[in-house]
């Protein structure tokens, strides 16, 4: 088959109605989403989702994540349960993605041939016009080569993927800018796969008792998807706890012959005047995990582009977003 070269543009709002003809036509289009930049196709259209496969680098056994326009959308691709139900009335439209029964009308590719599928109606204004403009359920990944940060700006999806997909719907910055809380309702007990901005304690109170995807190994195995880590940088990500130890692995780094870049917060970045201000990458307001959150993954790539050898990242504490935002860190330094 003749690939297609696009020439790939990043346009605004009032493009909404040439993605949806480009989406109809079985083609792929990346857009805002309020946790990261999705690239999206028909997801009932085999051939179109494999483009996404193909486009991203993407494992076969890496299922999507389809994204409805509302709640009723999902009723034909999955079996909702009264959780389901519940939970899509609290979170919907937000960054909750749930995993349920699928419905035949998906074709397998879809959900990497799992009897489930991972459904989710996002909150961003241009996501959901154009999930209406175009009336298809949308599968959509983060809208990044497979192996590199998920995008969080219109242009690092065109560093990424320029030329193989139709276009770019801009939306600017992302609101959150970690991918969505994962969460399996499909077994017995739920289980919640990947922490994001909608955290365990928020979904406590609906589902009672969350497992985590290593006590669930007892029971089933993992989804294929989990052993994909999301991104491993070029760097050695070194995580490190307070300004102490910052300092220290700051020296250890120097006496190698290394000038690591930082991640840490302003309350540290005070504690250590003398680390040059060319090696911070982000300096984090106090307490503003959503700020870190944001501006992690840019962070990410800006240290590729400056061929980083380590980036020392001061940890955070494993509570509300800071579970998501460690996840991702662990996964940057090979941890999980
Ligand atoms: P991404 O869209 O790139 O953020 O990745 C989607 C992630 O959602 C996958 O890596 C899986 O971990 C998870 N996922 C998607 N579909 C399923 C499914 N049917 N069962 C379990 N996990 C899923
Ligand atoms: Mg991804």
């Amino acid at each position: 088959m003749k690939k297609t070269v696009f020439n790939t543009r990043i346009l605004s709002a009032e493009a909404v109605k040439e993605a949806a003809d480009w989406l109809k036509a079985g083609e792929l289009v990346a857009f805002p989403t309020e946790t990261v930049y999705g690239l999206g196709a028909n997801a009932l259209d085999a051939a179109a989702v494999a483009k996404i496969f193909a486009a991203k680098g993407r494992p076969a056994d890496n299922p999507l994540i389809v994204h409805v326009a509302n709640p009723a959308a999902a009723e034909p691709l999955a079996r909702l349960g009264p959780l389901a139900c519940q939970l899509m009335d609290t979170f919907w439209p937000g960054p909750l993605t749930l995993v349920l029964p699928r419905q035949k009308l998906v074709p397998d590719i879809v959900s990497a041939g799992l009897p489930t599928l991972a459904l989710r109606m996002p909150r961003h204004p241009l996501a959901l016009a154009l999930l209406n403009e175009c009336g298809l359920p949308l599968a959509a990944p983060s809208a990044n080569l497979s192996g590199r940060p998920s995008p969080t700006l219109p242009g690092h999806v065109f560093e990424d993927l320029a030329g193989q997909i139709a276009l770019i719907l801009d939306g600017g910055p992302v609101e959150i800018g970690l991918e969505s809380t994962v969460l399996d309702l499909s077994g017995k007990q739920p289980v919640l796969l990947r922490p994001g901005a909608v955290t365990r304690s928020q979904l406590q109170p609906f589902c009672g008792e969350i497992l985590l995807p290593d006590d669930r190994h007892q029971e089933r195995p993992a989804a294929p998807g989990m052993k994909y880590s999301h991104y491993a940088p070029k760097a050695q990500v070194l995580l490190v706890k307070g300004a102490d130890d910052l300092r220290q692995e700051w020296q250890k780094n120097q006496k190698e012959g290394c000038s690591p870049l930082f991640i840490l917060s302003q309350e540290s970045l005070e504690k250590l005047p003398e680390l040059p201000g060319e090696q911070v990458l982000l300096a984090w307001p106090a307490h503003n995990m959503e700020f870190f959150a944001n501006k992690l993954f840019s962070c990410f790539r800006q240290a590729d582009k400056l061929g980083a050898k380590a980036i020392i990242v001061e940890t955070v504490p494993e509570t509300g977003l800071g579970r998501a935002i460690m996840n991702r860190l662990r996964k940057a330094g090979g941890i999980v």
